[in-house]
């Protein structure tokens, strides 16, 4: 039986995990449940997993949690705070740490988790791409087991052989890792309405049902390039060993190609509860409650390159990824404020990619050999980003005045 906490609860990955846990009694039980403010949510998934405590990142909503939770139904403690989901990441009795809190906020219960040795399940892509080498280097001083959580990675590490060593692709006789992607819901849309779509549009993913910041990231395909920086993290990966392809269907979730010629593939329908059954029982195999494939069914499979106008913020992202780890921190940090300020209707959509560019050009190169210097970066790269966003609302209501 493994204890399990789930960071990121209330989300979308957090509720799929719970999904597949409860489909396994028998395997696992849930430690803790984590959510940054949404408690009811938090209360009703509770109720379906009896977890040993329940932690609510926002500390001002800690009296009402209190209060919501002492129903004489529940026996779980309440905390509240960041340090406390440090705690739950690394608790000695807990074996799995699900690591599904969205952007920078996850960052340092995730390494909680990695610096207690666990087996980390990584969704919160954000972590790695803001201190991937402090990241990497913790995990194998600590032992911490990482698998990936995103289908695209977790499709890759299926894809690779039980042998392959961190960082040589030759030894394998791999050529090259295929990334997909989906291109979003605006993969077709004419490049002159892009400056006109909602919230809401962005957030319809056709394949996908996701939270907000991610459905806008799919969209301008800021995440495939948080993912290009992901790869190179997670399995040591030069820029020139990563293709990205888009294959508009979410059937195949990435490939590995290799030198005789042979690309193996990872297919399934597109549900997030595969990567995540498959992480969780790594190396068994367990029901996850995933339709199975039926290829009968199946449309055509379809495969085209990114257009470098259509998604701006792909390209940024390669880039940063060259310039090294102030970048890709500094781009999450721009993004993640640029997004927010997008769904608050403050700036348009492909302005987005705008304040990213921005952002960068006016960050000179330093280095980031600490968590804490990580952290100062992610700050003023989201000082730097708010000016930008004001400078460009000023312009908009000067144009529209
Ligand atoms: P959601 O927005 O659906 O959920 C985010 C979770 O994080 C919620 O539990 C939320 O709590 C919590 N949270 C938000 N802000 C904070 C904070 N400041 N402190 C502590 N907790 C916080 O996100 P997703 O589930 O879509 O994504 C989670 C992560 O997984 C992201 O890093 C994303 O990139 C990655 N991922 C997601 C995929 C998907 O299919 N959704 C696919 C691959 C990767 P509350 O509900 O209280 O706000």
């Amino acid at each position: 039986m493994q204890k399990v906490s789930i960071l990121g609860a209330t989300g979308s990955i957090g509720k799929s995990t719970l999904d597949v846990l409860l489909k396994h009694p028998e395997l696992f039980s849930v430690y803790a449940l984590t959510a940054n403010n949404n408690i009811e949510v938090l209360l009703q998934m509770a109720r379906l997993c009896s977890p040993e405590y329940v932690v609510i990142a926002d500390p001002t909503q800690f009296k009402q949690a209190k209060k919501l939770f002492s129903d004489g139904q529940l026996t779980c403690e309440v905390l509240a705070g960041h340090e406390a989901l440090a705690q739950v990441a690394s608790a000695s009795e807990v074996d799995v740490v699900m690591a599904a809190i969205v952007g920078a906020a996850g960052l340092m219960s995730t390494l909680a988790a990695v610096e207690a040795g666990k087996k980390v399940l990584l969704a919160n892509k954000e972590s790695l791409v803001m201190s991937g080498d402090l990241f990497i280097q913790t995990a194998n001083r600590y032992n911490a087991q990482i698998l990936p959580i995103d289908s695209e990675h977790n499709a890759i590490f299926q894809c690779l052989p039980t042998e392959f060593k961190y960082g040589d692709l030759s030894s394998s006789g791999i050529s090259k890792v295929l990334l997909t992607g989906s291109g979003g819901p605006f993969l077709t849309t004419p490049l002159n309405e892009l400056h006109h779509v909602t919230p809401d549009q962005a957030c319809a993913h056709p394949n996908w049902d996701m939270g907000r910041k991610i459905s806008v990231d799919s969209a301008t395909m800021m995440n495939k390039g948080l993912e290009f920086i992901e790869a190179r993290w997670l399995f040591g990966l030069k820029a020139s060993d990563i293709q990205i392809v888009l294959h508009p269907q979410s059937i195949i979730h990435s490939m590995v190609q290799y030198i005789d010629g042979s690309v193996l593939a990872q297919m399934g329908n597109p549900d997030m509860r595969t990567p995540i059954a498959h992480a969780l029982a790594f190396p068994e195999r367990i029901e996850s409650g995933v339709l199975p494939l039926d290829f009968n069914q199946l449309a055509n499979f379809t495969f085209t390159e990114p257009e470098t106008e259509r998604y701006p913020n792909l390209a940024l992202a390669i880039q940063a990824s060259s310039a090294g780890q102030y970048a890709t921190t500094t781009i999450n940090a721009a993004n993640e404020v640029a997004v927010e300020a997008f769904l608050q209707g403050q700036i348009s959509f492909m302005q987005i990619a705008q304040v990213n560019d921005e952002c960068l050009q006016q960050t000179s190169s330093h280095s980031l050999k600490t968590i804490e210097a990580v952290l100062e970066s992610d700050k003023s790269a989201r000082r730097l980003s708010i000016n930008i966003i004001e400078k460009l609302s000023h312009i908009a209501q000067r144009i529209n005045t």
